[in-house]
């Protein structure tokens, strides 16, 4: 759906691969062990995703800005599962798309569908955020 091309910055997309500054995030990625995904539970969404700690923390809270209810991110596969069964068989591929976020990335492990779905969600909530802080830091600099 090219509808939510507007204003993406397409740079770091062109290889389908950013370029992963983080040594964490990078780790994250080489390691093939079930132990490195945690789950993003956003509305009725649950994501498995691979990143490091520090990114997963802001990938978590810039999706939360999307949702009235808050986003949780679990370090353990959720009691009920994930829901959606095309995603459950989902495997890690590294060729999947990932999700730049600042110097490190976000591999979501999930379906076509729901990989879309929160990338969207993601770039939603970027854009909420540049309006917040752009808000923040005019109201800072009125005040000095
Ligand atoms: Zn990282
Ligand atoms: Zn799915």
């Amino acid at each position: 759906m090219p509808a939510a091309d507007r204003q993406r910055p397409r740079s770091d997309f062109t290889d389908g691969q950013p370029t992963i500054r983080c040594d964490e995030c990078r780790s994250a990625l080489r390691s093939d062990r079930q132990q490195a995904v945690s789950f993003l539970l956003l509305d009725n969404l649950t994501i498995p995703v691979l990143s490091c700690d520090d990114h997963l923390e802001r990938f978590t809270s810039i999706c939360g800005l999307t949702t009235e209810a808050s986003a949780d991110l679990l370090d353990h596969r959720p009691a009920g599962g994930i829901i959606c069964p095309s995603c459950r068989l989902a495997p890690y591929s590294s060729t999947r798309p990932a999700i730049p976020i600042q110097d490190g990335v976000i591999v979501p492990i999930a379906c076509p569908e729901h990989h879309s779905e929160i990338v969207q969600r993601f770039q939603t909530g970027l854009q909420t955020h540049r309006q917040l802080s752009a808000s923040l830091s005019t109201t800072a600099n009125g005040s000095l």
